[in-house]
């Protein structure tokens, strides 16, 4: 009912039978959020903060951060805004951000490096500032309609441990919404004891898919391998959302795969309520969510977890969707 959700002329996502589904906004900077909160989409499902981290000799301040994420926050005037924590590390290396001292580190296969919580453990110091930016900016907030104005979350958790570390951190920061990205087959496959202590999960496509296929997702030659139609990858995806719903915890997708309003039908089947993907392609993915049933998403999702190639199951999903998506 905001201004920005009238202007784009759309009520809130539905399927056919009335299931509520939200969309919201992958973004990287705060200027990117204002372009989204007009857009009249649900939220931010992923802000990936970067923009403040690569291509600078210091660490940005406290203050610099805490001004960027309320920006982020004001824009979207109550709706939940999701923050990532830093992903920074490896393939894209922080010149301020060494390591025990080292001036360079020695990094041969950097997506299996220290990246994303991994540096976060390394250099708690960052991290640190980081979260207090974060409580600054939910303060700043006035915790508006559902006090879950701000979260925040972490990138590349594999384990209880780290993510246990991370949310108990956010917490004692002052942040009572702390979750987890869903990106490594290991946290996939354990989703139900990682979101025993976090608070929600999102899975990150992109990088579930680069590690399910041990495929690396900047190689092109490798992009029927990165193909989020992939049974192997669909098949995790379905996993982490059943380990959602034992933890009885949220588990949304962010990755770009959520913006392919076919798929995001098929997401829709596997339990998944809640879709992150680039603003301009929340449109096509609401249209085809009132084309359909929660049991015709059912049937999409089966048809393509039982599929034998990515190309398959694609087709399989498109034989049962509605002749007008
Ligand atoms: C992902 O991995 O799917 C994701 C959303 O994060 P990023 O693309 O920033 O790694
Ligand atoms: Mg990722």
């Amino acid at each position: 009912g905001t201004a920005a959700g009238a202007a784009a002329g759309d009520a809130f996502a539905m399927t056919a039978d009335g299931c509520r589904i939200l969309l919201n906004a992958n973004v990287g900077t705060p200027a990117e959020a204002e372009e989204a909160a007009r857009a009249g989409v649900d939220g931010i499902g992923l802000l990936r903060s970067e923009f403040l981290f690569l291509n600078r000799s210091q660490a940005p301040t406290e203050a610099e951060q805490a001004e960027a994420y309320t920006r982020a926050v004001q824009a979207f005037d109550g709706r939940p805004v999701v923050v990532r924590t830093f992903d920074a590390g490896a393939d894209k290396p922080l010149a301020f951000a060494r390591i025990g001292g080292n001036e360079t580190l020695a990094v041969t296969n950097p997506a299996l490096g220290v990246r994303g919580i991994r540096l976060g453990m390394l250099r708690e110091d960052l991290l640190d500032t980081q979260l207090a930016a974060l409580a600054n900016a939910y303060r700043a907030s006035g915790h508006s309609i559902s006090g879950h104005s701000l979260k925040v979350m972490a990138p590349m958790a594999t384990t209880v441990q780290e993510t246990k570390w991370f949310v108990d951190k956010a917490h004692a920061a002052g942040l009572p919404h702390a979750g987890i990205m869903i990106e490594t087959p290991a946290a996939a496959v354990q989703a139900a004891s990682l979101l025993a202590v976090a608070d929600f999960a999102s899975i990150g496509t992109n990088d579930l898919a680069q590690y399910t296929m041990a495929a690396d997702r900047l190689d092109g030659s490798l992009s029927g391998l990165l193909d989020p139609w992939q049974p192997a990858l669909l098949r995790m995806m379905r996993m982490a959302v059943e380990g959602g719903l034992m933890a009885g915890k949220p588990v949304g997708v962010c990755g770009e795969a959520a913006g392919d309003p076919l798929l995001a039908l098929v997401f829709v089947g596997f339990g998944i309520r809640s879709l992150s993907m680039a603003w301009r392609k929340a449109a096509a993915v609401r249209s085809a969510l009132r084309l359909h049933s929660l049991a015709d998403c059912r049937r999409m999702a089966q048809a393509a977890l039982d599929a034998r190639s990515a190309m398959e199951a694609r087709q399989s999903a498109l034989s049962l969707a509605d002749s007008r998506l």
